[in-house]
């Protein structure tokens, strides 16, 4: 017999209220729905590189459809190797220092599931990118949220050491940053650095746009520091820089005492990165020349312009970022109370997508803020500067 109860244990977790839809999706699906251009996610339409492309094919065909090793193939461990050697002379053994994850995110999961404990605090530079709050919120880890100083987004050094508790066990960082644009200085990481040797903190760094740098901007790993090779972990991947965000395919660099919890806990999640797609990064890693990577850094720089300039016109007032694919713009002129209001009335009266500025900051900040993704084919942009040069 079925007894009613108030207290049903049909129930949602304690965590599951928080977790709703991010507004950027939200965006996204309000876009298609009106046939408008998407300048909301992050999801980077160009093209993917012939090597690429033609290896992923081929991959399939040759029948590497099944199963890896739990931290990827040794081809891709070793072609991340030679580029984390070549790019920022770090050495990392190929054998216990790489885990090939299912995206920069599964790698930032496993991550935190291997490092972390409920009630451990984790510093996170604001403005933030929404998957690193909720990612460390989901494994009930406190994200302490540290103001970067306005308008250039300049670290703020005594917000950082303030910010520090007895509690606090990792620096969150992403250079360059989504979505400010932000790139860590020398002299910043320095600073970083500095504190988390003081307070024997980890520092975990998405580079996922480490090729994404303008103006002369470089990017600098804070892994390359003295005495922070032991207690940083790189995340990273492959969506941003050959344009492959759905293949889902990423990789985490760390010390070998962190890399075999972090390979077991991606493991009972993902068992493995796609199979075929991993030998498809190799051949990009392992054939894609120099002048690749310039040229992809030229073509952004270029789109970054164009949209900075229709974004001028059309009376925003952009923030120029030194890096990533995205430009935060104060938005004073449109009307509505909150930054949501302000993109819903962008896209009906242009039909162009953006998404509202509280999403990267604490409840309160933002509001007066749109951010816009131009990591479009040029047409795409094109249209949307015209679009958005009429309002
Ligand atoms: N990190 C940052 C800062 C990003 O902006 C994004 C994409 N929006 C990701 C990670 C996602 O990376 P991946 O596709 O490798 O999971």
């Amino acid at each position: 017999m079925h007894i009613a109860s108030a207290a049903s244990r049909l129930t949602l977790s304690q965590l599951a209220p928080g977790v709703l839809q991010s507004e950027i999706r939200a965006m996204s699906v309000e876009c298609d729905r009106i046939g408008g251009i998407n300048l909301a996610q992050g999801i980077c339409d160009t093209p993917v590189p012939a090597p690429v492309l033609e290896a992923a094919v081929q991959a399939i065909h040759d029948g590497y459809n099944i199963y890896t090793r739990l931290d990827g193939i040794a081809r891709l461990r070793n072609a991340i190797a030679a580029k984390q050697k070549k790019d920022y002379a770090l050495d990392y053994d190929p054998e216990s220092e790489i885990l090939v994850s299912s995206g920069a995110t599964g790698g930032l999961h496993a991550a935190a599931m291997a490092l972390l404990n409920p009630g451990d605090e984790v510093i996170l530079f604001e403005p933030f990118y929404g998957y690193h709050a909720a990612t460390l919120q989901s494994l009930r880890v406190k994200t302490v949220l540290t103001p970067l100083a306005e308008p250039d987004w300049t670290l703020d050094t005594d917000a950082l050491r303030a910010a520090i508790t007895p509690k606090t066990r990792a620096i969150l960082l992403n250079t360059p940053a989504n979505p400010s644009g932000k790139v860590f200085t020398l002299a910043e990481l320095q600073v970083i650095a500095e504190l988390a040797i003081e307070h024997d903190l980890f520092v975990l760094c998405d580079e996922i746009y480490e090729y994404f740098v303008y103006d002369g901007a470089r990017h600098i790993s804070p892994a390359t520091l003295p005495g922070m090779r032991e207690r940083t972990i790189v995340f990273s991947g492959f969506s941003k820089t050959f344009s492959i965000t759905g293949w889902r395919l990423g990789y985490v660099t760390g010390d070998a005492r962190w890399l075999g919890a972090m390979a077991y806990f991606h493991d009972l999640t993902y068992v493995c990165a796609p199979s075929a797609f991993q030998h498809a990064a190799a051949a990009g890693l392992e054939q894609l020349p120099p002048s690749f990577y310039m040229q992809l850094a030229a073509d952004h720089q270029s789109k970054r312009q164009r949209i900075l300039s229709a974004l001028r016109d059309a009376g925003f007032e952009p923030g120029v970022p030194a890096g990533a694919y995205y430009v935060l713009a104060g938005a004073n002129h449109l009307p509505g109370k909150t930054s949501a209001e302000k993109a819903r009335h962008l896209l009906t009266k242009t039909g162009v997508a953006s998404v509202a500025g509280s999403a990267f900051f604490r409840k309160g900040r933002g509001e007066n803020l749109l951010r816009f993704c131009f990591a479009k084919r040029d047409q795409e942009l094109d249209e949307a500067c015209a679009r958005l040069r009429k309002l």
